[in-house]
């Protein structure tokens, strides 16, 4: 339905991006292009925590977006030797969470072999990466296979380390948890960033120091209390917030208007309140739905109906953003130069419930393709961009919906603090 007409190409956009990162303004660690690693053991984390169908990995966008890093240090005649999570194995070998499926997607997308261990740091893995050749790449099996990872155990730190001579976090998706490969490991080894890590930081720091105005978040998904820290930082450098999705009855809820069953967390109310009051002091837009498409249940047959968002009727749930408000919410995002989203408007689901989320992501890849700046961020948005065709549209594509949160409301993430400064 929507046709991309391309004004401004990918690869326009790609460059927009890669140099925030290449301006080496808004990082200050070192990152594998600071470092010898030729001939050298080099560990990568890599975020290959990807969805998996019947045996084979169903969105390969996280092995892609690790590519760059690793055909750098093969291009450098590195040993590589990758390491990841996936699901939550919940430190026991579980066959369903192998990454075996990813080493071969991995293989196809670089036309080469790949090293598969079915094990992590046991056995002969450690003498095998001493056999490794130049440019060769190996990935271990399901760090989370191993209690210690979680757990951070020091031990199991050690083991990991021993498999290199140099630690590279490229995992940005994990970058906000304590692990043994996220922060123990680095106890033993120079460490220092992958080029996705980079990137990932250095684009969402520079939104929050210096957004090219007006700068507007479009908020949603389906809780508040996930975002309330977002939330609180955002007001402080963006000029609009436009909200939808279930968190905004929570809003709805605290300026007194009638939400039925919509989703509400109560004990958020105080603090929507709070936002409310934040953003008027600090003259920013916190825009709200004025009308909402409701139903009585959230199923595909369900009947459904556009209604005033102060007054949903008893017994009826809101689902999307109703129309008045989508035209409204396209008009602010039109004049942004700067956009970050996080959260679907809607069931987007669900086909009647989705309109609200498409308008919107229709309209942020329009504004890009005008040339603002759009980040997006969350493995909903992310799915919703997809199920519409729109994912190419937009500047960036975060592979951490967490860590990307956890930046913009000004929490360190541990995975990054403990790397080498430059
Ligand atoms: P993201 O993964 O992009 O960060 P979230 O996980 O916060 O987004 O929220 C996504 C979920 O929120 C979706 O599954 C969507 O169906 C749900 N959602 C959106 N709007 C509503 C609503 N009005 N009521 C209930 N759930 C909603
Ligand atoms: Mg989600």
């Amino acid at each position: 339905m929507f046709l991309l007409v391309d004004g401004y190409s990918n690869s326009a956009r790609a460059e927009a991006i890669s140099e925030i990162a290449a301006s080496r303004m808004y990082f200050s660690k070192k990152t594998v292009q600071d470092v010898d690693v030729k001939n050298r053991r080099v560990l990568v984390r890599v975020d290959f925590n990807v969805p998996l169908e019947d045996g084979r990995v169903a969105d390969d966008s996280r092995i892609k977006a690790a590519l760059p890093t690793i055909n750098y240090l093969r291009q450098k005649q590195a040993k590589i030797i990758l390491c990841s999570h996936l699901g939550r194995p919940k430190g026991t070998l579980d066959e369903a969470y192998s990454l075996r499926p990813v080493a071969e997607r991995l293989s196809e997308l670089l036309s080469t072999d790949i090293r598969f261990m079915d094990k992590t740091v046991n056995g002969d893995v450690q003498e095998i990466t001493r056999q490794l050749r130049p440019g060769e790449v190996m990935l271990l099996e399901n760090l989370r296979f191993n209690k210690g990872e979680a757990e951070n155990d020091p031990t199991f730190a050690k083991k990991l380390a021993d498999l290199g001579d140099i630690y590279v976090n490229d995992a940005f998706g994990a970058a906000h948890r304590r692990h043994a490969s996220t922060e123990g490991v680095t106890k033993y080894l120079p460490a220092v960033s992958g080029l996705l890590l980079e990137k990932e930081v250095s684009v969402l720091q520079k939104l929050i120091e210096k957004p090219s105005r007006p700068f507007i978040a479009c908020l949603g998904g389906n809780k508040i209390s996930d975002k309330i820290g977002v939330i609180d930082q955002l007001i402080e450098s963006v000029d609009g917030i436009v909200t939808g999705g279930g968190m905004c009855f929570t809003f709805l809820k605290a300026k007194g208007y009638n939400i039925g069953n919509s989703i509400v967390e109560d004990n958020q109310l105080d603090l929507a309140l709070q936002m409310i009051e934040k953003a008027q002091e600090n003259e920013v837009s916190l825009y709200l739905p004025v009308d909402i498409v409701v139903a009585p249940e959230i199923t595909k047959s369900a009947n459904y109906k556009v209604v005033s968002a102060k007054d949903i009727p008893d017994g009826w749930l809101g689902l999307d953003i109703g129309p008045t408000t989508i035209e409204i919410y396209g008009q602010v995002l039109e004049s942004a130069r700067t956009i970050f989203w996080n959260g679907p408007m809607g069931v987007f689901e669900i086909p009647q419930f989705s309109r609200g989320t498409k308008a919107v992501a229709y309209t942020i890849t329009e504004a890009t393709r005008h040339g603002s700046l759009s980040i997006v961020g969350g493995g909903d948005s992310l799915a919703a961009l997809k199920m519409f065709g729109l994912f190419d549209g937009v500047s960036f594509a975060s592979t951490g919906g967490g860590a990307s949160l956890k930046i913009l409301e000004g929490t360190p993430l541990p995975g990054v603090e403990v790397l080498e400064n430059r």
